[in-house]
């Protein structure tokens, strides 16, 4: 489809492919829908999904099922990703349907694969910790020795939320994390010591617009986000350099879409550790904090429109998992009478809190059930305030 400055090539009324069926699925779901387009999912075979239930189609089937991918091509304009750990392949069928794919089936190629991501990084220049790939029990054990105690080995493939990773403290542990990370392809790290985590998702357009965030601050609780607060506690410097390394990876990569870089900030810069093509929990804020979302941006690339303004205002943002549901139903309804559940001076009102819930059935531990968010003046009060909050959910 030919397109004319200043006119979206995909016009309102096309359909938005996406594959995979969770939350942020769902939230791209919200935008496009706000905007007047359609959306189809491939959910990977869960019925009823997050995205599944809020999009026009949702495809309840496997990413190798290729009558599904057949279909989901066949009911969309432009492809995109919410889950980018799937068979590259949907990418190289949508290209030969003649489907634009938003990010481009080798960025996922190289962001669910730690050793081309990690070399395709170093090929953009940014700094990354020192690694080395091994394949081999051997191969483990002179990785560890050539970057020295300690390290974090990584299934090559595949990990998130870390899964498939363990840490090397003792040259004897290496046979036993072999073992028990499945004698797979691993990356191994050297351990970084930082200050603190952070995230910027930046989106690109096809041509070349760059736009992001700000910095995120990440704090993870047994690997999982727990919460974010934006801004991060950085000097200006180090925030503006943050947003040169997000850009330039968006640009040497050709990204087209959304992406979200984490990073470690660390005594002598910042390092990055990996990326994901997708809008990332880290950007939940930015639906309250800013003119536009991390998923209208992804709209706004994928479709072809002009980026908007992405800045943020001091904004926390805590996650819900399913943790939460153990003893039954949080009372949500503390949630909009939170000074109920709270001391005073707590900085929230019913007025400043926002409630997100995925609509998943099963509650399950460490499964994302959905998030909270507050905007205000003292991001740090705000994350305390809802993490009080949370807490008070379950008092019974
Ligand atoms: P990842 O799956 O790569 O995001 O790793 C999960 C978490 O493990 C990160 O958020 C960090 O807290 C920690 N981690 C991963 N790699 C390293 C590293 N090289 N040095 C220190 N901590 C790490």
């Amino acid at each position: 489809m030919t397109s004319r400055p200043g006119q979206a090539s995909l016009p309102p009324g096309s359909t938005i492919g996406v594959v995979g069926g969770g939350q942020l699925g769902r939230m791209l779901a919200f935008a496009a829908h706000q905007h007047g387009y359609r959306v189809a999912v491939l959910t990977g075979g869960e019925k009823d999904s997050p995205a599944g239930t809020v999009a026009e189609i949702e495809i309840a089937a496997g990413f190798d099922d290729e009558v599904a991918i057949g279909r989901l091509l066949a009911e969309s304009d432009v492809i995109t990703w919410e889950f980018e750990n799937v068979d590259a392949g949907i990418a190289d069928a949508a290209a030969r349907a003649g489907l634009e794919v938003r990010p481009s089936g080798k960025i996922i190629a190289t962001a669910q694969d730690r050793r081309a991501e990690k070399a395709a990084l170093q090929a953009a220049g940014v700094a990354v910790a020192a690694w080395r790939s091994a394949s081999s029990e051997a191969e483990l054990e002179t990785a560890v020795r050539e970057l020295g105690l300690p390290v974090v080995a990584k299934a090559a493939r595949f990990g998130y939320d870390g899964k498939g990773q363990a840490r090397i403290e003792r040259m004897d542990e290496v046979a036993g994390v072999w073992q028990h990370l499945g004698s797979q392809r691993l990356v191994v790290e050297s351990v970084v010591e930082f200050e603190r985590e952070l995230s910027v998702i930046v989106a690109r357009t096809r041509l070349g617009e760059v736009a992001d965030h700000g910095v995120m601050e990440n704090h993870h609780v047994d690997h999982i986000l727990d919460s974010t607060v934006t801004p991060a506690h950085l000097s200006s410097q180090r925030m503006g350099e943050a947003g040169v390394i997000a850009a330039r990876i968006a640009e040497e990569w050709d990204l087209v879409g959304v992406m979200c870089v984490e990073m470690f900030d660390a005594a002598d810069g910042l390092i990055v550790n990996e990326v994901a093509p997708r809008p990332h929990n880290s950007g939940h804020c930015t639906i309250e904090a800013a003119p536009a979302s991390q998923f209208e941006q992804q709209l706004r690339a994928v479709v072809g429109m002009p980026l908007g303004d992405g800045s943020c205002r001091p904004a926390a943002m805590v996650q819900l998992l399913g943790d939460l549901f153990l003893e039954g139903e949080p009372d949500w309804s503390r949630v909009f009478a939170p000074s109920s559940g709270l001391s005073a001076g707590s900085g929230l009102s019913a007025g400043n809190v926002h409630l997100h819930l995925y609509g998943k059935h099963e509650p399950r531990k460490g499964r994302k059930m959905g998030h909270m968010t507050a905007v205000g003046d003292d991001p740090d009060d705000l994350r305390d305030s809802l993490v009080a909050l949370r807490q008070a959910l379950t008092d019974r």
